[in-house]
């Protein structure tokens, strides 16, 4: 047929050049490994992104070469993202926290060839490095620095290294299906698995996320990605605010409450994101200061559940709208975000509070269904729960290296999360499918537990396990650490589930402790707890 549109092909150095084009003063600001604060904007990192993807080539680097970063959020990450990418090489951002291990096993099964980092990640590869088969070049992220020369023989200085790139650099004209960013699972069992996103694919998911109903991003905003870029791409936001020319605020090394929150309140920041743990210590350390984060409108809760009580205090203490949101590494990773429609408009405030504890709807190009064990798909009426699977643009089909698809045989991602979807789509996260407590044959959601009691002012944080019951095969128990100075007991937190959950729902015991074991992205670790705890309740003689 005669007409057609043009086709270009969806490619991550578009966006860079976009922002440098139309965004050119929009600031990027970003605390260094040394503390200190550095201001730049899109035009200049358009430009050092463009050179040091030219000196990458000079340094030997070709495309669909994975070029490692270890390294916090801060602007010369946010350079070397748009420069392997857009050179046509694929960025795998590593997680500094994982055990030495599996970071050794993640390198080697990526065949990293070059591997930036930050200074405070430099112990990790003098004490991994003989065992990094694959890496060829070790790049610090600053300017020539005695002692990391002589720590890291053979070491590239970042500052240096840019200068050797061509300025006339043209971004190479690569087919959007070509992979841009690898990024592993923070797999609690067995070994990480690797997802190698597309550049298709992330674009499609820029677009999404960017969406008003999803987190609804423009030139207008001041983000704060508190999540790491290491943590599946730090939700897209780097992307999506070189898409809408948003102003970034990078955190750097300073994730504590206190840092956050200068940096909250000294950048006017309006949109923050990160995991549950994050917000906890920013509300603690507000709360403390007298601060009323008058900026912070909106914040992204993510990667586990928000408790209701937290989403509450931010809506009621600080008028900040918390958009509840759920995803995965396998799914780049926005799978669903909590936006009321027009219908709800008229509803009470408790009704409105019920709808917004939800994990939220699937943006266009995301489709969620739950189904029972043999795969058959549940109805979508807000009570029954099941496997949640999804599929879409932007989902893994087949992780880095293996053969076996990672799709169901008809097509799609079975995510390991239990939950109930309504009509209108709102989805509610229930659970883990190894996490959630089979009491009797029943199922109690460890999640809603959780919600319930950190709702009580004396819980700083809880986890609900399953532990082994004589007669119920498996019994709700919360494992608790108590609010900095409160003196709760067994007893008051287990009353205050009274009226909140089914009586039979109510956990049998709560153990306190000193802290909760976290994985490298934040989420608790049960598995630990349950060999930890798991028989608190035979021991007591229940
Ligand atoms: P990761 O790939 O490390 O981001 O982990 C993905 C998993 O985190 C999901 O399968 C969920 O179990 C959990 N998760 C992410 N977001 C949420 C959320 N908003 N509420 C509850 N669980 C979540």
């Amino acid at each position: 047929m005669l007409g057609s549109m043009m086709k270009k092909e969806l490619l991550i150095s578009d966006l860079i050049v976009h922002a440098a084009k139309y965004h050119a003063d929009t600031e990027i600001v970003s605390r260094e490994t040394t503390g200190e604060m550095h201001t730049t904007n899109w035009a200049d990192v358009g430009d050092a992104s463009r050179k040091l993807a030219s000196a990458l080539g000079k340094l030997g680097l070709s495309q669909g070469d994975r070029v490692a970063t270890l390294a916090w959020n801060n602007h010369r990450h946010l350079k070397i993202w748009f420069a392997v990418s857009g050179g046509g090489m694929v960025c795998h951002t590593l997680n500094p926290r994982l055990f030495p291990e599996q970071f050794i096993f993640i390198c080697n099964d990526a065949a990293d060839k070059a591997m930036f980092f930050d200074k405070t990640f430099m112990p990790l590869i003098t004490g991994t490095r003989a065992h990094l088969n694959t890496v060829e070049h070790f790049i610090y992220m600053g300017a020539h620095d005695d002692e990391v020369a002589e720590a890291v023989p053979g070491v590239v200085f970042f500052d240096e290294l840019i200068e050797t790139g061509a300025d006339d650099y043209d971004w190479p004209q690569i087919s959007e299906d070509s992979p841009c960013s690898l990024c592993y699972t923070s797999g609690t069992t067995g070994n990480p698995k690797g997802v190698l996103y597309a550049n298709r694919s992330t674009m499609l998911h820029t677009f999404s996320i960017a969406l008003p109903d999803s987190l609804g991003l423009s030139a207008n905003e001041v983000i704060l990605p508190v999540v790491p870029m290491f943590h599946a791409n730090a939700w897209g936001i780097p992307y999506a605010a070189a898409m809408t020319g948003a102003k970034l605020v990078m955190p750097g090394p300073g994730l504590d409450g206190d840092s956050l929150l200068g940096l909250v309140d000294d950048y006017q920041v309006s949109l923050a994101l990160g995991v549950p743990t994050i917000w906890q210590m920013l509300l603690a350390s507000a709360a403390k200061s007298g601060s009323r984060m008058a900026s912070l409108k909106r914040n992204v809760i993510g990667g586990s559940a928000a408790a209701p009580s937290m989403i509450a205090t931010f809506r009621d203490d600080y008028d900040c709208d918390t958009i509840h949101a759920w995803g995965m590494t396998e799914t780049s990773p926005l799978g669903s975000a909590n936006q009321p429609k027009a219908k709800h408009a008229d509803l009470d405030a408790e009704a409105m509070a019920a709808l917004r504890v939800g994990q939220g709807r699937p943006p266009f190009g995301i489709d969620l269904r739950i189904v029972d064990d043999a795969g058959k798909e549940f109805p979508n009426d807000g009570t029954t729960q099941g496997a949640l699977q999804c599929c879409g643009h932007w989902v893994v089909d087949t992780y880095f290296g293996k053969d076996a698809s990672a799709m169901t045989e008809d097509g799609w991602f079975d995510t390991g999360d239990v939950a109930t979807i309504d009509a209108d789509g709102f989805m509610t996260i229930r659970d883990r499918t190894k996490d959630i407590i089979k009491s009797g044959g029943e199922w109690i959601s460890s999640v809603e537990l959780e919600g319930v009691a950190v709702s009580h002012p004396g819980v700083a944080m809880a986890a609900a396990i399953g532990a082994t019951h004589p007669k119920w095969d498996e019994r709700p128990i919360i494992i608790a650490v108590k609010a900095e100075g409160a003196e709760v007991t067994e007893a008051e937190v287990i009353a205050h589930f009274e009226g909140k959950i089914a009586k039979w729902q109510t956990p049998d015991a709560v153990v306190f402790t000193d802290t909760i074991p976290l994985n490298a992205t934040g989420k608790m670790l049960k598995n630990k707890l349950r060999d930890q705890f798991g028989n608190t309740l035979i021991e007591k003689g229940t």
